[in-house]
């Protein structure tokens, strides 16, 4: 749990150097090929004593959360003891974005305790997830049950012109199988697979504000302009509020960024000061 307390000014040398949430790419493997998918088809994985230096840092100068991904996360061969390092061994929150569909009950005990929320990819529902993911949908759902017994959870959707006739279903279903979040993900354009076009983006501005289920809804920041959010850190944006580190260990403003700084077995600190200064300098 993080609390705000809003009215106390904290002065600028007490300002955490770190951003809030970071997210790390444990692995560039995945099992799947999603058109869309942003992860370099690459097999290179960080290894555990560099994830654990990097999480210590980060919760020493203040991060509040850390979020793994990849790739597949769950393909990382120390993936249970990332989790469990971060849960027990620093006060960060933990969570992770999966497919979903290497969660067994064995995975699930190993994770429970470990794990605070997990976010699951849902491009659509029946025939449209499975030309996407080719993966089966009723498999899917039935990982749910499983992933519903490690945390809380919610489901991630890419936003196209195919998948946005299906957010009421994807919603629904989300919120029968027992997630609390959906969050909308504008298609970014990768390789070739255009963005999501101004049509698409105002239809879904639309669907939002229509929306009377019980799910939270996010997007993320870049697709944010013109939704109703709620950032009650207005004045904590760019590398305060979040930063991502690759499967390379390239620390960067975002994963889909094409600017980064190589962190290897380095200092994230000195890094962020580095990548901060490379974007004040090219602002100017
Ligand atoms: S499941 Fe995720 S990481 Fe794997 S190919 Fe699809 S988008 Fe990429």
């Amino acid at each position: 749990m993080n609390v705000l307390l809003d009215e106390i000014s904290v002065p600028v040398s007490l300002h955490a150097r770190v951003p809030r949430q970071v997210s790390i790419a444990l692995t560039n493997r995945c099992d799947l090929a999603c058109a869309h998918c942003y992860a370099p088809k690459s097999r290179d994985e960080l290894r555990f004593d560099i994830v654990a230096r990097w999480l210590r840092e980060l919760d020493e100068h203040g991060t509040l959360g850390v979020g793994f991904g990849g790739g597949e996360p769950t393909l990382h061969p120390e993936f249970v003891k990332i989790c469990q390092y971060a849960a027990h061994e620093t006060r960060l929150s933990v969570s992770f974005t999966t497919h979903g569909h290497h969660i067994n009950n064995e995975l699930a005990e190993r994770l429970r305790g470990s794990v605070h929320f997990i976010r699951v990819s849902m491009d659509g529902v029946g025939a449209t997830y499975e030309s996407i993911r080719r993966r089966s949908f009723t498999g899917l759902l039935e990982q749910l049950r499983i992933v519903r017994s490690i945390s809380r959870f919610g489901a991630n959707v890419v936003v196209t012109d195919h998948t946005l006739p299906e957010l009421d279903e994807v919603a629904r279903v989300s919120a029968d199988a027992g997630a609390c979040e959906l969050l909308l993900l504008p298609q970014i354009p990768v390789r070739s697979v255009v963005g999501a076009s101004v049509n698409t983006l105002q239809e879904l501005r639309r669907w939002v504000d229509g929306y009377k289920g019980p799910l939270k809804l996010c997007i993320n920041e870049s697709s944010a302009d013109g939704f109703p959010i709620c950032d009650p850190l207005v004045s904590e944006g760019g590398l305060r509020a979040y930063a991502h580190i690759d499967a390379m260990g390239v620390l960067k403003p975002s994963s889909y960024s094409d600017t980064g700084v190589q962190l290897s077995d380095g200092n994230v600190l000195q890094a962020l000061d580095q990548l901060a200064y490379y974007f004040a300098e090219n602002d100017t």
